[in-house]
This record gives C-alpha cells, sequence and structure tokens, in this order.
C-alpha cells in the first residue's frame, strides 16, 4: 500500500471517531463551501481531502458538462492532491452512496465526464511526471500530466516521444486518454493509448489498491490462488477470457482504430493478460488510474510534410491504402467544406493559401533522422502517388508545417457555428473503419447524410480509417431528435456493414454505447458488463456510460426544454443573432483555453490551474446563469460573479479560442446588469473613470504627480481608490499632448489628411508617443487633424461593465467625428485597445448606427495605415534588433502582421515571440485583489524575456498598459512603434549609441 493511501485510510479512521464522538468534521485547509444538494457529504469530504472540495452553484455549474451534447449538474467536485485524497473521496462517497465520475481536461465528446455524480478532477494537482528513464523508453506519470507536458520536451531532449497525440495534445491529460483510450495523428506508428501503456497503478471504488500490467502465466496462477480482493478480481478475469476467448476472437474487428466495447481481447494468453491494457479505454468505469507507466517511442529528428490535393474527399479516401504503403508516421484528411467554412469565418486566413488545388486533401508525413532523408522519402512518395491527384505540395519549413497542422486541428472550430447557419454538433463524429474501405464507406455515409438532409465536413485521421465530422443535428425539437436517433440507427449499421467501429478514439459515454450490441453482439456486451462488475460491484464509477447507458438522446445540453430567455442587451452580439443566450452557449468545451504554454488565452487559468478562472468556466457559468437550474438569481449571481472576476477582458479567447468566445465582452455585459443601480467596487471609480480624473489631472499634473508619488500620501490615494500598494501611479504628463499640438506648426498643410485619435493614455499620461506619432505621419506627408475637445473610446469603462457611460462617450465620439468619418478620412488611434475598441465594441453596442460602423471599418493602428493607405510609403530605416510584444487586443482583434512588417521594413531584425497576456490588461493589475495574478501572469514569459534582452535591443510595444508592467517589472522600457520610427528618422540607420536606447525616448519627460 502506498505512503498517501495508508495515510488517507489513517485520516478516514480518525473522522470515523471523530463523527462518532460528534466532533465537527472539518480539517484545517481545506476549501468546502457549504452549499450544493448533499451538504453532509460536501462537508465530510472537506474534512478527509486534502484538495479543493467545491459543492456549491459555481462549481456545479462549471461541471455540468464536457464537450458533448450532454449535460448534467453534478453533486459536487473534488479536486484531490494526490492518490490519498483520491482514496479518501472514494470511501466518503461510497459511505453516502454518491456515485462518482473521474475527470481529466473533460474534452470527451461522448458524454464520459458528464454525470450526476460527485466529480473527481484529476487535472488540477495530480501533474507530476514521476520517472522518465531514456534507455528503457519508459515514463511514470501521474493522471493529471499532460501529453504535450511530457511528450514535447522528450522529443527535443532525447528524440522520444508518446506518439498518440490528440488533437488537444497540449491540454488532455493522461487519465483521460487512458480513459478514452485516445489516438491522434501520429498514432499510425505505434497504436493508440492502450497500445503503449505498459502498466498502472489504481484504485477501486471499494479502496482496493492494484498496480497492473501483462502478467505472465505463473504469476496469473499465483494471483488467481489468492483468497483476497486481488485474487478474487483475478480469477474472475481469468474465468471471463477463457468463457469469451472465441468470440472475442471472432467479432473483434481487426483494425487499428478499434476503440468501442471494452478491451476484452487484451486479456487473451497471446497478448499476455495484459490487465492495465483492458482497463484502458473503459472511461473512468471500472478503476480511477492513480499512476501509469508508458512506453517512449523513437521520435523522428527531422519531418517533411506532403500535402495531396484529390478531386473529391471520397478520392482522397480511396488513394489512402496507396499512401500508407509509403510508410508515413501520418496521414490526415480535410475537405473542401472544412477549408471553405475556414475561409467564410476568416479563419487560419494567413494559412489556408497553404493547401493546394483540390477539393479533398491528405496532410502525409515522413520522419528521418535528417532532413535529406525526410525530404527523400517525401519526394518519392510524392513521385509515387502523385498520378492520382490533382495537385501535390511538399512542406519542409517546421513553420510551414505547423501552420498545416493547425489547419487540420482548426476543425472543430470551423465547422461548430457557421454564420447565418445552423449549428453543427459532435453525435456522429468519431466512425471508424478499416483504411481499405473508407472511400466506399464515405460515399454510402455522405448518400445517408443527404438522404437525411444533413450537412457536415468529412475530416479525420484516414491513414487508420477514422472519420470525423460535425453534423447540423436538431437537439431542440423532439422531431429533430427523433430524426437524429433514426439517423444513428442507421449510421452504426453502416459502419458495422463496413466491417468497422462506432468509435475509433473519443469512446462510447451515452452517445454510442446504444449501439454497441449492434457491433458486438448481446454476449460480448454481456461480457463487458461482467468486466465491469469485477472491478466494481456496485457499479459506483461513472454510472450510466458505456454499461447500461442512458439513451443517447437523454441528458441533452439543449433538448425540448430548452428555452433561454431573450435577455435585454447592451451589447448586439452579431455573431450569435443578437442573442446573450447564444453567445453563453458558444463555448464548445474543447480545452483549449487550458493550454497553459501557449497563445494569451487564458492567464488566469494559466497562474491559478484552476478550472473555475478557465474561458470554459466561465461560459459554463454564464450558460448556467442563463439557464436558471443550478445558477438561479440571473444577473445579480455571485457565483457568476466570482467566476468572471478574475478574467482579465484580455480578449485572448476572442482571438485563441476555436469558435472565438469573447468573454471579455460578456463580463462587460454582466456586470452591467450586475451592478445596476448599486455602488460598483472602488477601482471602477477611480480606474474605469480614468479619463475624468485625467482631465481634472491635468490641470496641475504637477501638483497630481506629487499628490500620487510623496511617501504617506500616495497610500492613502491607493487606498481610497481600492488600488494595489505595490504599484507606482503612472506619472501625468506635464504638458497634454492637445495643448503641444494646438501650439505645433504643421509641416504638410496640404497633405494627406489623418485623423490621430489623441486617446486618454496618449494624451494625459505618455503625450510624447502622441507627438511621435505626429512627428512620424508628417515625416509620411500627412497633415494630422487631432479631434476638438476631450474624447475617450470608453476602454475602461467596458471592463467595469460601465456601458451606459461608454455608450454615452461613443456617441459623443461620432459627433466630434463625423465629418471626418462621413468625409472618409482615415482614424489612426495609437492605443491598440483603442483601436479594438472601434472596431469591435462600438459596432455592437451602437448597432443601429452606421456611423458607428464606418468608424469601425475607418480605424487603423499606425502601421496599418502607413503601409496599407499610403503609397509608396517608405520609413526611415533603423538597423537594430527589436523584440516586439503586442498588446492582446492587438492580437486578438486587429492581428498583428502591420506592426512586424513595419519594423522588417525598417530594416529591423525582429523577433514577436508568443508572451501570452502581460498580465497588467488595462487596469486589471492596479487593483489591490489582483496585483499578486498580474504578476505572475506577467512572469510567465514576457518580463523573464524583458529581462533576458540585450540592452541595445529595442524592447518595442504599443499597448499602455503593456508598457506600464514592463517599466514597473524590469529596468528596461518599451516603446512605441511610432517612437521608434522618430528614432530611426532622427538617428539614421544605426541609432542611438549605447544600451537601453529607449533612454532618450522617454514617455514622460
Ligand atoms: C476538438 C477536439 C479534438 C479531439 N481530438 C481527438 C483526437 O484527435 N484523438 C482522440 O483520441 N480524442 C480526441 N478528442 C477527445 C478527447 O480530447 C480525448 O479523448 C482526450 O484524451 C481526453 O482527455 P481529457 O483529459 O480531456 O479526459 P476527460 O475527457 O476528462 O476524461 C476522459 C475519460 O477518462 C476518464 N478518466 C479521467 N481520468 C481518469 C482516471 N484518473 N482514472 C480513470 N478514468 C479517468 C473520465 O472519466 C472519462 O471517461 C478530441 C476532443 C475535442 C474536443
Ligand atoms: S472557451 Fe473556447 S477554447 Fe475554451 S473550451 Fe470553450 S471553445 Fe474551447
Ligand atoms: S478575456 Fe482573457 S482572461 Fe478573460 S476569459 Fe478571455 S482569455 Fe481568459
Amino acid at each position: 500500500m502506498s505512503d498517501t493511501v495508508s495515510a488517507s485510510r489513517e485520516r478516514l479512521q480518525a473522522l470515523a471517531k471523530a463523527r462518532r464522538q460528534g466532533r465537527p468534521l472539518r480539517a484545517p485547509g481545506t476549501s468546502h463551501r457549504d452549499a450544493g444538494p448533499a451538504p453532509e457529504l460536501g462537508q465530510a469530504l472537506a474534512a478527509a481531502v486534502r484538495g479543493e472540495v467545491r459543492f456549491d452553484a459555481a462549481y456545479r455549474a462549471i461541471y455540468t458538462t464536457d464537450s458533448s451534447n450532454y449535460r448534467q449538474a453534478p453533486i459536487g467536485v473534488v479536486c484531490p492532491l494526490d492518490a490519498g485524497d483520491v482514496a479518501a473521496t472514494l470511501a466518503i462517497c461510497r459511505e453516502h452512496g454518491a456515485p462518482v465520475t473521474l475527470r481529466g481536461c473533460g474534452t470527451s465528446l461522448a458524454g464520459q465526464t458528464t454525470n450526476a455524480t460527485v466529480i473527481v478532477d484529476i487535472s488540477r494537482h495530480m501533474r507530476e511526471i514521476l520517472e522518465v528513464d531514456p534507455q528503457r523508453r519508459l515514463a511514470r506519470v501521474q493522471p493529471g500530466v499532460i501529453r504535450d507536458q511530457l511528450a514535447k520536451p522528450l522529443e527535443s531532449e532525447h528524440g522520444l516521444s508518446f506518439p498518440p497525440d490528440t488533437s488537444t495534445h497540449a491540454y488532455a491529460t493522461f487519465g483521460g486518454m487512458i480513459g478514452n483510450n485516445s489516438c491522434g495523428a501520429h498514432s499510425v506508428m505505434t497504436g493508440r493509448t492502450s497500445d503503449n501503456v505498459v502498466s498502472m497503478k489504481v484504485v477501486l471504488h471499494d479502496g482496493t489498491e492494484l498496480t497492473v500490467g501483462a502478467t505472465p502465466d505463473d504469476e496469473l496462477e499465483r494471483l488467481c490462488a489468492k483468497s483476497d480482493r486481488e485474487g478474487q478480481i483475478y480469477s474472475a478475469l481469468r474465468a471471463l477470457r477463457d468463457r469469451e476467448a472465441d468470440r472475442i476472437r471472432e467479432r473483434f474487428p481487426d483494425i487499428p482504430r478499434r476503440v468501442s466495447g471494452f478491451n476484452l481481447d487484451e486479456l487473451l494468453p497471446e497478448k499476455g493478460f495484459q490487465v492495465a491494457r483492458s482497463l484502458v479505454g473503459t472511461e473512468g468505469t471500472c478503476a480511477v488510474v492513480t499512476e501509469a507507466t508508458v512506453k517512449l517511442t523513437p521520435w523522428p529528428r527531422s519531418r517533411s510534410l506532403l500535402i495531396l490535393g484529390y478531386e473529391s474527399i471520397f478520392h482522397a479516401a480511396d488513394h489512402v491504402p496507396d499512401v500508407m504503403e509509403t510508410g508515413p508516421m501520418a496521414c490526415e484528411a480535410i475537405d473542401d467544406v472544412l477549408v471553405d467554412d475556414m475561409r467564410e469565418q476568416g479563419m487560419e486566413a494567413d494559412k489556408l493559401p497553404l493547401v493546394p488545388d483540390g477539393k479533398g486533401w491528405l496532410i502525409v508525413e515522413y520522419g528521418a533522422d535528417t532532413r535529406e532523408e525526410a525530404d527523400a522519402k517525401a519526394s518519392a512518395a510524392r513521385k509515387k502517388l502523385e498520378g492520382d491527384c490533382v495537385a501535390t505540395h511538399m512542406y519542409d519549413d517546421p513553420q510551414d508545417e505547423n501552420n498545416l497542422w493547425e489547419v487540420r486541428e482548426g476543425g472543430l472550430g470551423a465547422t461548430a457555428y457557421l454564420p447565418g447557419g445552423a449549428d453543427h454538433y459532435e453525435g456522429w463524429e468519431d466512425s471508424a473503419v478499416p483504411p481499405e474501405q473508407l472511400g466506399s464507406y464515405l460515399r454510402a455515409f455522405q448518400k445517408l447524410l443527404d438522404r437525411h438532409e444533413y450537412d457536415t465536413s468529412l475530416y479525420g485521421h484516414f491513414g487508420q480509417g477514422l472519420v470525423h465530422c460535425r453534423i447540423n443535428f436538431d437537439l431542440r425539437s423532439a422531431g429533430g431528435i427523433q430524426k437524429w436517433r433514426h439517423f444513428l440507427e442507421e449510421a452504426a449499421d453502416l459502419v458495422i456493414e463496413h466491417g468497422g467501429s462506432l468509435s475509433g478514439e473519443h469512446g462510447d459515454g451515452q452517445s454510442r454505447a446504444w449501439a454497441l450490441d449492434k457491433m458486438y453482439g448481446p454476449e460480448l456486451v454481456a461480457a463487458f458488463g461482467e468486466f465491469r462488475r469485477i472491478w466494481d460491484p456496485e457499479g459506483g464509477l461513472n454510472p450510466g456510460k458505456v454499461i447500461d447507458a442512458f439513451e443517447p438522446t437523454q441528458n441533452l445540453k439543449l433538448g425540448t426544454d430548452y428555452n433561454p430567455p431573450k435577455l435585454d442587451t447592451r451589447f448586439n452580439f452579431p455573431e450569435d443573432g443578437g442573442h446573450f443566450a447564444h453567445a453563453a452557449l458558444r463555448c464548445v468545451g474543447a480545452g483549449k483555453c487550458r493550454d497553459s504554454s501557449s497563445g494569451t488565452m487564458c492567464p488566469s487559468y494559466q497562474v491559478t490551474l484552476d478550472e473555475e478562472h478557465t474561458t470554459r468556466g466561465r461560459a459554463r457559468v454564464l450558460f448556467e446563469m442563463v439557464r436558471g437550474e443550478v445558477i438561479t438569481d440571473g444577473w445579480r449571481s455571485k457565483e457568476v460573479h466570482e467566476a468572471l472576476d478574475l478574467c482579465l477582458s484580455c480578449k485572448g479567447c476572442k482571438g485563441d479560442c476555436p469558435v472565438n468566445v469573447d468573454m471579455a465582452t460578456y463580463k462587460a455585459e454582466f456586470l452591467h446588469h450586475h451592478y445596476k443601480g448599486r455602488l460598483r467596487p472602488l477601482p471602477a471609480y477611480s480606474m474605469g473613470l480614468i479619463m475624468l480624473w485625467a482631465r481634472l489631472a491635468s490641470r496641475a499634473p504637477r501638483f497630481v504627480n506629487a499628490l500620487t508619488h510623496t511617501p504617506g500620501l500616495r497610500s492613502l490615494v491607493k487606498l481610497a481608490g481600492g488600488l494595489t500598494p505595490h504599484r507606482e501611479l503612472p506619472r501625468f504628463a506635464r504638458e497634454p499632448f492637445g495643448e503641444w499640438f494646438a501650439r505645433h506648426t504643421p509641416r504638410h498643410p496640404t497633405g494627406t489628411p489623418v485623423v490621430l485619435w489623441a486617446d486618454t493614455f496618449n494624451t494625459y499620461l505618455h503625450a510624447e508617443v502622441a507627438k511621435a506619432a505626429v512627428f512620424a505621419l508628417e515625416d509620411a506627408g500627412c497633415r494630422v487633424m487631432v479631434p476638438d475637445g476631450a474624447v475617450c473610446c470608453g476602454r475602461p469603462l467596458y471592463d467595469y461593465g460601465m456601458l451606459a457611460t461608454a455608450e454615452r462617450l461613443l456617441l459623443r465620439d461620432l459627433d466630434v467625428l463625423r465629418p471626418h468619418i462621413r468625409a472618409g478620412v482615415p482614424v489612426v488611434g495609437l492605443e491598440p485597445s483603442c483601436v479594438a475598441a472601434f472596431r469591435d465594441e462600438l459596432p455592437s453596442l451602437l448597432s443601429f448606427d452606421e456611423d458607428a460602423r464606418r468608424l469601425g471599418l475607418q480605424t487603423l493602428t499606425l502601421p496599418e495605415f502607413l503601409l496599407d493607405h499610403l503609397t509608396d510609403y517608405e520609413p526611415p530605416k533603423l538597423h537594430r534588433k527589436a523584440i516586439v510584444h503586442l498588446h492582446c487586443h492587438h492580437k486578438a482583434v486587429l492581428g498583428s502582421d502591420q506592426e512586424i512588417q513595419l519594423l522588417e521594413k525598417m530594416g529591423m531584425d525582429v523577433e514577436a515571440p508568443d508572451f501570452g497576456c502581460c498580465g497588467l490588461a488595462g487596469s486589471f493589475g492596479f487593483e489591490r485583489d489582483k496585483y499578486e495574478l498580474s504578476m505572475k501572469v506577467g512572469e510567465q514569459r514576457l518580463l523573464p524575456a524583458v529581462r533576458e534582452a540585450p540592452a541595445d535591443t529595442l524592447i518595442v510595444g504599443d499597448g499602455f498598459s503593456c508598457k506600464t508592467q514592463i517599466e514597473q517589472a524590469t529596468s528596461r522600457r518599451a516603446l512605441h512603434v511610432a517612437q521608434v520610427l522618430m528614432m530611426a528618422a532622427e538617428h539614421g540607420p544605426d541609432g542611438p549609441a549605447g544600451d537601453r536606447p529607449e533612454r532618450l525616448y522617454p514617455d514622460v519627460p
């Protein structure tokens, strides 16, 4: 017995004693909230478990669904620290008669992590790689370890990997992959997860702890002779195997992607009675995995990608067997519907040109030790295969290869919500057939879809015969659901006729369990049930899934009772047909917001690893708020407020999420209603109204700066504003930009007209940036105009949900700008979040106003204006290195191309690494209770990289908050691109001598 399990037993005994003596059960340091439908269970768990125990409405809402069509509110949620906590949870739940469902990243598509049970989330804490043995090619991991967390460093350091790489490889856990028997593009190399598991430690529902793996005959004899629980399990398994062996050999389809059903074949003598592998794919219904030892496989150092274009996806499918003969390490497919859907939605726009002519494509990858060998393999294959293709192309630049993989992996996002069309769902998305049957299967499948008047795109892991698709099922009306059910019957028959498997990697859950009878026959399905009862006789683990499963039409997330109210909103939610309810439904649960290694989304989760702080968790809470069952107090809900509180409004999700969930906007809408008629927290007034304070401060900036920087006084100011004592408040410019501009003599009174948007930050604080912009625009021959009077896009107001005030400001902006808007004069913004506000928030808030729409189209960043609007613009040269950090709103709403292009056109050596969010995010990091998180976000990637940058390298950043964060947390300061242009013009191509060149261009002199 492991130390942690025995420690937890001791704790349990102590608790039982306390209960008998009537002493309180709560243990110190637990985080149980007294709420939910089973408060006593919650309390008992909180006393026994060292990890989090949350039975409150917020957590129950967050875990109601996974990435499937199903929804069931759980009893509560436990995030165990270790195997001991798992054992303690099982014991308490068993004592209280509460079933348990395990969960990793929750990206399952068949409903297997959605259940009205206690949810045990092993992904938060149990994420330690316990051992890596490159010599023996083995790794030992806890179940919460993410596939890429293990595989990526191994690939670069040891040339080894774990080939089953789900499209969710950057966030799916080993526990989940083992639960579902997951596969991926590179399963072509070594098969499914089950084929790569060596042994596992498991805890059973009754508390038995076992280590399982292959069982040599003598060991099997020994175990079966034991009289304890272990002996009973082994002899029952052997008896089951002996009875069913012939049937298993006869009825289990011999195809690469048989994932439906349980792996009883692993118990056959010819497979070595591999008990661990027989448990892989049981979807948390038999045992809880607390540790796994997995096989590692040599990973080619170099790879080369061949893309083959065909007349149709069916022709592509026909060609798969020939392609597989060329020995690829992956063979994936996409069709023209998917590519067109992406194009229509502007997704991956820069990557789609990599796809050659055709209407169906195979993306085929070859690996070898050297680039030459990989290229040679791909070239030879191309020569052999191109006769059957309409176009082919070979890529050997890793960036192009990554881009093509992203096109393939973007399948789900591209096909879920088509603008102006019906929503598309999983529900028959994972069938697999023998690869040689793929063409015939797909043609018949298309006919079936046509007969039911469904549409879809077809893509997937074709090299192993697996087809993915999202279909426009009607899951909201009785007729639609009935039609779907009929379709499922025929679709299952079709797969089985072709010798296939209902599921090729996603598992059966509740979507496909009903059809196991068709695939295996009643005797084997009964054997699956017996297998499950051997491990879990009481059925306490994940009831209603795979075995004795719910009907596929039960517990639907939508269903015939889905009837959300039409909520009156300030934003118009144009991508969601004007409905907040649809926006709250938008998240498809794919889990990308839990990728803590790349991208911007979701900075709060990257620090806390708490599902509540993912974009997905927030979306779930909003969905449940609209639904009104788990969260019942609508816009006033404290739970929703809590879940949204640490959202930095960075819009990372709008840019990175495959279905563009825009949590910053949902949060602004929520806060608007939440605080209606009530006082808001102090920072809403101190920072949300910064445009007002800045204007007042500009009358006596020296006095205000003295006030906010004098010891004692500054603490009072921060205290009054609800701000952190750890940050210095920004200094106001001694002369606001407007006053300077009024004195300024234009260099080109008849030049190209342009309006410079003098935002609050670059007018009253970093006025030198606005002056540099005037300099750069005039250098380019422009006549610069600045709006009269104080204008502001209201950006800080959105973050606090002060939407009525924001609307008033926007209407005033339109009044001021109307002559320029109607004359078509471009408006150049310097602060990326202001440009984003005009392009994004403005047309959604004032959707009735044509001038608002026009202004959105006419507002540009400085680089966009210089490069796209001026003909023959030649920037001044500057031969320096630059590291560029783009504001999150810039990346999410505006795109980064022009900023980089401009700097490159200047002759700069530009790097723009994926730094994520700076952490300050507007005024977020100034708030008293957000400072710590803000710093942790910045310390993830950006701040260490800035500290490491050579002293003569320029740090370029346009966002006020990013610049402030860098300035306050490092010894460097970032320059706005306008200041970089000015530096080049003033100092010539070599720039100023000496280190830290930014010292010559202060934002506030
Ligand atoms: C966009 C998208 C793309 C996908 N692409 C692929 C793909 O290419 N290939 C593929 O195979 N799948 C794919 N999937 C499905 C899913 O991502 C994988 O099955 C993944 O491995 C699940 O991992 P998870 O951590 O999310 O597990 P979860 O969904 O949390 O859990 C999966 C199952 O494992 C069980 N489980 C979790 N932890 C344990 C444990 N410790 N002990 C016992 N049981 C446990 C759960 O109860 C559940 O039944 C995709 C899903 C989405 C949304
Ligand atoms: S918010 Fe977006 S990225 Fe996160 S789970 Fe939902 S769909 Fe996926
Ligand atoms: S806006 Fe940023 S912090 Fe908020 S949910 Fe989206 S990615 Fe996360």
